[in-house]
């Protein structure tokens, strides 16, 4: 698919690495609408793109707010060639935490939320927009941002498993689909230098990975959407995960 002129739905595109997609497709010439939690960041978002990006406030994890947020999109013209599954949120916790005063079992509520928010939108949203782009003949492409964490990360059972469930659906999908044109792409970044990362792991901790990255550094959000530009202009290109992580597999 040509990207210039492609109308690109992108969640979780105010911030970290969906927000540097964004940024680099429209000035590579695609439409953009992106799906974002939190509203203030939806204006913010439209403000600093002059008005070029439609962005809606939708929490991606609750299947009614979805439903709603594209049949906005769909009634105001914009109908998806890509979409791109981004919204995400790290979480790590050991499953049974013998350091703990209190209950040492993983927070159950914060497995749900992770699977909520990691998973269930990728489903919620994926389904929708595929059943469009079926509807108006589109050819489309969805791309899911995974991680290499789907192959197993102690201390990140809810997020491994969330991310897990991406590829899965990728593959799946490709196969189920793949003769009427649609294709599906995990992409799995290793650590990227995002406030995410940061919030997420301690300075100390960084510099330890670092270490153990063939490379010797944190990915460069440039290189993610290098590959996702690649998914989506590369034709024979479906049910596969691309890792873009410095030559650390976990
Ligand atoms: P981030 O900076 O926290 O950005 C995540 C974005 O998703 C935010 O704009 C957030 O909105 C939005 N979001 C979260 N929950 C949402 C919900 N329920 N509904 C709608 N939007 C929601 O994180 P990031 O580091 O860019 O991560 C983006 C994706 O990459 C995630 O899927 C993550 O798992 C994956 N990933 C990241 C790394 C990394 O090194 N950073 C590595 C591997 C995979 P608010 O800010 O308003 O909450």
């Amino acid at each position: 698919m040509k990207l210039e002129g492609a109308r690109v739905l992108v969640t979780g595109g105010g911030s970290g690495i969906g927000r540097h997609l964004v940024e680099r497709l429209l000035a590579d010439g695609a439409e953009i609408a992106v799906l974002e939690l939190d509203a203030a960041r939806c204006a913010e978002l439209a403000d600093a793109a002059g008005g070029k990006v439609r962005a809606v406030s939708c929490d991606v994890s609750d299947a009614a707010a979805v439903d709603g947020a594209l049949q906005n999109l769909f009634d105001t013209g914009f109908e998806p060639d890509v979409l791109v599954n981004n919204a995400g949120v790290i979480h790590s916790e050991p499953l049974v935490n013998l350091l703990s005063r209190g209950d040492k079992v993983h927070s159950r509520e914060a497995w749900r939320r992770v699977i909520a928010t990691d998973l269930d939108s990728v489903f919620f949203v994926t389904s929708r927009v595929v059943e469009r782009m079926l509807a108006k003949r589109i050819k489309g492409v969805v791309i899911s941002i995974s991680s290499i964490a789907a192959g197993g990360n102690a201390g990140q059972s809810a997020y491994a498993a969330a991310k897990a469930g991406v590829n899965a659906l990728t593959c799946t999908w490709a196969k189920e689909l793949g003769a009427m044109g649609l294709r599906f792409v995990a992409i799995a970044p290793g650590f990227f230098d995002t406030p995410s990362t940061r919030a997420a792991l301690s300075e100390a901790v960084l510099t330890r990975l670092q270490q153990q990255i063939p490379l010797r550094r944190l990915g460069e959000l440039e290189s993610l959407y290098l590959a996702v530009r690649h998914a989506i202009e590369n034709d024979y290109l479906t049910g596969t995960v691309l890792e873009v992580d410095g030559g650390l597999v976990l």
